[in-house]
C-alpha cells in the first residue's frame, strides 16, 4: 500500500481544507508535502504548521513576510505563480491536486506533466479552457488524471473495469442538482437576488461556484469538462436532475446497463478516491443508508429555462477556444452579477452575446491562443455590461 504525497495548490479554499481532512483521516496513505494558498497567510500557516510541511506557496507576493513570521525557519516560503510551479514540480511530490479558482493552475498543472506527477484536478477552468492539451501531454507522459470534481470522479468510478475502450459507452450521464432555482418559474429568475442563489440546497462550496449551480453554468463547464477528462463526443454528454446529490453521475454503456457512484454529499469522498486510486481504503465518512432514504428523484433538466447547458454544448461542439471564451465570458458576468451590475438572467445573456461575437479558433496545443480569446472574451463581457 502506497502512501501518496501531495501537494495542494489551492489549500485554503473548500476543496483545499476537504482535501486536509482527507490527509487527517488516511495518514498512512496520504502525506501533505506542500501548500499553496492565493492570500490567507494565517490560514496556510496554521495549516503548515498542522502538517509540517516544508514548502509552502503564497500567491499574493505583498503578504508573505506575514507568512514567513509564522513559520520554522527550514520552512521554504514561495510566491507568485513561479511558486505555484515550483510546488507543482517538487522532488518529494507524486501527485498534485489542483484546486486554484481561475486560470491560475494552468501553468502549474502543465508543468507538474512534465515533471511526471500524478494530478488531481479540481479546477474545472482547465480542463474547460485546455483539456485537451493536457490530457494529450497526461497520456504522452503516461501520467493519471484524476478528476477530483465529484460527477467526473463518479464517471471515472463507473468507467473502471470498462476494457472495451469509449465505444463502449453510450452516454456520460452527469447529474446536477438543480440548483435552488429548480422549480422557481422562469419569469421570476428576473427578481433572483445574490442572497438567493448563494443558498445551495446540497452542497457546501464557495461563491463563485455557488452561482454557477444556481445558473446551471456550473454544469455546463462540466459537461465540457467531460468531453475532454473521457475523450467522449460531446454529443455523448448529457445531464440529468437528481435534486438529492446522492447519485453523483452515471454512465450508460451501448447494451443499455447504466452504472452509478453513489455516496452522500461530501467532497472528501471523492479527493479520497483521487488519492488513494486505484486502491479502496477504509475511512471515517458516513456511509449511505438507503432504506432510510428510500427513493431517489431525477427530473429532466429545463434546458430552454437555463441556457448555459446549451452554450455549453455548442461551445464544446464548436471546441478550440470557444470553451475558453464560454468559461471567460461567465466569470465576468457572475463577478458583475455579484457586484449588482447584472440581473440574474443577464449572466446567460452576457454569455451568449459574447460567444455569438466571438472568432474562436483552433488552438493547435498554443496555450497563448486561449489565453488571447479568453482575455478577448473578458473584455467583450465588461463592455457589454457597461453598455
Ligand atoms: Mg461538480
Amino acid at each position: 500500500m502506497k502512501k501518496r504525497r501531495v501537494v495542494i495548490l489551492g489549500s485554503t479554499g473548500s476543496i483545499g481544507t476537504s482535501a486536509l481532512k482527507v490527509a487527517r483521516d488516511i495518514p498512512d496513505r496520504m502525506e501533505v508535502v506542500a501548500l499553496a494558498a492565493h492570500s490567507s497567510a494565517d490560514k496556510l500557516a496554521e495549516q503548515a504548521r498542522e502538517f509540517g510541511v516544508k514548502h509552502v506557496c503564497l500567491f499574493e507576493e505583498s503578504k508573505a513576510a506575514e507568512l514567513k513570521k509564522q513559520l520554522p525557519t527550514d520552512v521554504n516560503v514561495y510566491t507568485g505563480l513561479d511558486g505555484l510551479c515550483a510546488l507543482a514540480t517538487l522532488a518529494e511530490a507524486d501527485m498534485v491536486l489542483v484546486s486554484i479558482i481561475g486560470t491560475a493552475g494552468l501553468k502549474p498543472t502543465l508543468e507538474a506533466i512534465e515533471a511526471g506527477k500524478d494530478l488531481a484536478i479540481a479546477s474545472k477552468e482547465i480542463l474547460v479552457m485546455a483539456g485537451e492539451v493536457v490530457m494529450n501531454r497526461a497520456a504522452a507522459k503516461g501520467i493519471n488524471v484524476l478528476p477530483v470534481d465529484s460527477e467526473h470522479n463518479a464517471i471515472y468510478q463507473c468507467l473502471q473495469g470498462n476494457h472495451g475502450g469509449a465505444e463502449q459507452v453510450s452516454r456520460l450521464i452527469l447529474t446536477a442538482s438543480g440548483g435552488p432555482f429548480r422549480t422557481l418559474p422562469k419569469e421570476e429568475l428576473a427578481n433572483v437576488t445574490l442572497a438567493q442563489a448563494l443558498k445551495h440546497p446540497t452542497w457546501k462550496m464557495g461563491q463563485k461556484i455557488t452561482i454557477d449551480s444556481a445558473t446551471l453554468f456550473n454544469k455546463g463547464l462540466e459537461m465540457i469538462e467531460a468531453r475532454w477528462l473521457f475523450n467522449i463526443p460531446m454529443e455523448r454528454v448529457d445531464v440529468i436532475v437528481h435534486p438529492q446529490s446522492i447519485v453523483h453521475s452515471l454512465v450508460e454503456y451501448r447494451d443499455g446497463s447504466i452504472l452509478a457512484q453513489l455516496s452522500s454529499s461530501d467532497m472528501c469522498f471523492p479527493i479520497q478516491y483521487a488519492v488513494t486510486w486505484p486502491d479502496r481504503v477504509v475511512n471515517s465518512l458516513p456511509h449511505l443508508n438507503l432504506a432510510e432514504m428510500a427513493q431517489l428523484k431525477f427530473e429532466a433538466p429545463r434546458w430552454d429555462d437555463f441556457p448555459a447547458l446549451n452554450l455549453a454544448r455548442q461551445a464544446g461542439l464548436t471546441g478550440g477556444t470557444m470553451p475558453a471564451m464560454f468559461n471567460a465570458a461567465n466569470e465576468v458576468a457572475v463577478q458583475a452579477f455579484v457586484d449588482g451590475k447584472l440581473s440574474f438572467p443577464g449572466i446567460w445573456e452576457t454569455v451568449e452575446k459574447v460567444l455569438s461575437a466571438s472568432r474562436p479558433r483552433d488552438y493547435k496545443g498554443s496555450l497563448a491562443l486561449i489565453l488571447e480569446d479568453d482575455a478577448w472574451a473578458r473584455e467583450e463581457a465588461h463592455r457589454l455590461i457597461a453598455r
